[in-house]
């Protein structure tokens, strides 16, 4: 189906571009750093980082090895290993002020780690510098090697984000070299060596999946013991990434998360803009609150 399909009104925002961050655009080429707020030119941009104080960093560099249909990164052999973006990322953090911080990264499958020593030093450095900063992290599915999801953990993250993206039936035309169940299985792990840390997964929604889909990718979550959700709309990054098949009403994301949460969800964000990150400083506080 490749007939153009209008972008709906509640979608066609203006971005916000005072100047209240660009300062901080220009600390990120100052300290070499890549956001995915950024990369991915987010609509949250303005309200995460000026007002609600978050920010997502992509470490490990900008150049993934993998090619997923949806996303924006570039794809091809990344750089040398960066030793020294650990300590950079901390001191942004503690410029920017932020009071939540995600970090994820390009999935690194050509090193034997997957990156997991120097994500874990990013997560150690930040807790350092600044110990009141909340931490996600939102790491590759590392080729399933759970030695480095344990590196990972060493850095003891207050949220553990994994994305499953889309539903089953979807993942192997959406994801580039990922399994549907070898997330899950990432998700739960998680849980066996740090069963207090919330675990989190999103999910695209407008890509051609049912209703029914996307309430067994919500039981198949729960069987995993995943405590977060979010449901945000998928949009076409370039024409050549995968056609939008439709745009949810906000409504339908109002009904999706009513439904997650009556399913046993401890928080879900549902939303045409809501991103992986989105709020992410809100599900901290409530998860540990119970
Ligand atoms: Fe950055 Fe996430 Fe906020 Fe978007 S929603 S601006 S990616 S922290
Ligand atoms: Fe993008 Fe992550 Fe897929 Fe790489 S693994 S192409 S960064 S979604």
């Amino acid at each position: 189906k490749d007939e153009y399909i209008r972008k709906p009104d509640w979608l066609k925002i203006k971005i916000n571009t005072n100047k209240s961050y660009t300062g901080l655009k220009k600390l990120m080429r100052e300290k070499k750093l890549n956001t995915v707020c950024e990369e991915a030119r987010c609509p949250n941009i303005h309200e995460c980082w000026s007002e609600r104080k978050t920010a997502t960093f992509m470490i490990l560099g900008d150049t993934c090895t993998r090619g997923c249909r949806f996303c924006a990164v570039k794809t091809g052999l990344p750089n040398e290993l960066d030793l020294g973006e650990p300590e950079r990322v901390a001191e942004s953090v503690e410029i920017m002020g932020l009071k939540h911080v995600v970090v994820t990264a390009v999935a690194r499958d050509d090193l034997n780690d997957g990156g997991a020593a120097v994500f874990g030093e990013t997560v150690k450095a930040i807790r350092r510098r600044v110990p009141s900063c909340t931490v996600e992290i939102l790491p590759s599915d590392m080729k399933g090697d759970y030695d480095s999801l344990n590196t990972l953990m060493g850095g003891e993250p207050d949220i553990f984000n994994h994305n499953i993206e889309t539903v089953r039936r979807l993942t192997k035309k959406v994801r580039a070299r990922a399994m549907y169940d070898r997330s899950l299985e990432l998700l739960r792990r998680v849980k066996e060596i740090r069963p207090d840390t919330p675990t989190k997964s999103s999910l695209m929604v407008g890509l051609g999946e049912t209703k029914e889909e996307i309430e067994q990718a919500m039981d198949d979550l729960l069987a995993h013991n995943v405590d977060i959700m979010t449901i945000g709309q998928y949009l076409q990054p370039t024409k050549k990434h995968l056609n939008v098949e439709r745009y949810y009403h906000p409504d339908e994301f109002e009904e999706l998360k009513k439904i997650a949460m009556e399913k046993g969800f401890r928080h879900c964000e549902a939303g045409p803009m809501v991103r992986s990150s989105y709020h992410a400083d809100e599900q901290v506080n409530e998860t540990s609150a119970q």
